[in-house]
C-alpha cells in the first residue's frame, strides 16, 4: 500500500530531510584526497546526532556504517572503511536520517579533487537525470513518468541506468511502497497523489547497466568495472509539483512540474525559475 502523509507528517519529514541535507552539505566539503571513507562515516554520524537525528542506515540489516560510501565502479552500498580517497576518484555518499520516527534519504556523487572530463560528464548527467525525474512529479502523473524521464535522458547521453536497484517510498520506514524504477514506459504504474513521499535515486553507469554484489554481500559494483554515479532526493508529491524535503533550505525545495504548468491555462502556477535549481542542493 502506498501511504499519503498529512501536512503535519510532511512537516516532520522535512525536519528529518533538513538534518540529512545539512550533514551531506558538510560531508561534501570534507571529501579530499587522503581522507578515508571511515573518517567520513564518523563525521556523518557526529553531524546527524549533533543535529537531533539518528543515522538511518546504521545497523540496517546489520550494516556497519552510518552512511554508504561507494567509490568509482562501486554503485551503491559501499561499507565505510580503510580505503583512502585518491585524486580523481568518484565518491558516492548515500545518507539517511531518522528524526522523531520519520526517515529521509539522500545521495550525491562527489569528485575527489579534479576528475577527468568523462567522469565529470557522468556526474553532471546523473545530477540532471534526478532533476528531470523530479520535474515529472505532481499529483495525477504516473509513477513510471519519473523513470521514463530518467532513462530517456541518460540513454540519450550514451550512459545506462541500473535496473536491479530502484528508488522507493519513504516515511515511518526507510523503504516503503512503491518501488521507483529509473526506467519505464510513460503513463503506466500507479498514479501519484498529493502526500506520497518518494526517494528518487538514479544510479547511472558509464558502461553496462548490469551490476553484481561483491563478497561482502553489500557493495554493488558495475558488471564491467566502469564508473557509476548516484544522486538522490526525498520528495513529497504536491498538486502542481513537489517539495524536495532533502533540500538545504525552503528556497531550493519547491519544484513546479512543467507538465502541471502546461495543464494550467497560463495562470499563477508559473515560477519556472524554481525548476532546474536543485543541482546546487545535491
Ligand atoms: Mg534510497
Amino acid at each position: 500500500m502506498i501511504t499519503c502523509k498529512s501536512s503535519r507528517e510532511i512537516d516532520k519529514m522535512r525536519t528529518s530531510g533538513r538534518v540529512t541535507a545539512r550533514a551531506l552539505h558538510k560531508l561534501k566539503a570534507a571529501v579530499a584526497p587522503g581522507v578515508t571513507t571511515f573518517e567520513i562515516d564518523r563525521y556523518a554520524e557526529e553531524l546527524i546526532r549533533g543535529d537531533g537525528g539518528t543515522p538511518a542506515f546504521l545497523g540496517y540489516h546489520g550494516f556497519s556504517g552510518s552512511i554508504c560510501t561507494s567509490v568509482n565502479d562501486e554503485v551503491v552500498h559501499g561499507i565505510p572503511g580503510k580505503r583512502r580517497l585518491q585524486q580523481g576518484d568518484l565518491l558516492k555518499i548515500d545518507i539517511g536520517s531518522c528524526v522523531d520516527g520519520w526517515f529521509s534519504d539522500m545521495a550525491c556523487t562527489v569528485a575527489v579533487g579534479t576528475v577527468d572530463p568523462y567522469a565529470q560528464r557522468l556526474i553532471d548527467v546523473t545530477a540532471e537525470a534526478l532533476e528531470r525525474g523530479i520535474g515529472e512529479v505532481r499529483a495525477g502523473a504516473h509513477l513510471s513518468d519519473i523513470g521514463h524521464a530518467v532513462q530517456t535522458f541518460v540513454e540519450g547521453e550514451s550512459f545506462s541506468v541500473v535496473r536491479a536497484l530502484v528508488g522507493h517510498g519513504i516515511g515511518l520506514s526507510l523503504h516503503e511502497e512503491p518501488a521507483v524504477p529509473n526506467y519505464g514506459r510513460k503513463g503506466t504504474g500507479p498514479m501519484l497523489k498529493a502526500g506520497m513521499v518518494l526517494a528518487i535515486e538514479p544510479m547511472v553507469n558509464a558502461g553496462t547497466w548490469k551490476v553484481r554484489t561483491q563478497a561482502d554481500k553489500w557493495t554493488v559494483v558495475t558488471g564491467d568495472g566502469g564508473l557509476s554515479a548516484h544522486f538522490e532526493h526525498t520528495v513529497a508529491v504536491l498538486e502542481d509539483g513537489c517539495e524536495i524535503l532533502t533540500a538545504l533550505d525552503a528556497a531550493a525545495a519547491r519544484v513546479y512540474s512543467p507538465a502541471a504548468r502546461h495543464d494550467d491555462t497560463g495562470g499563477e502556477l508559473g515560477a519556472p525559475e524554481t525548476f532546474g535549481r536543485i543541482q546546487a542542493v545535491g
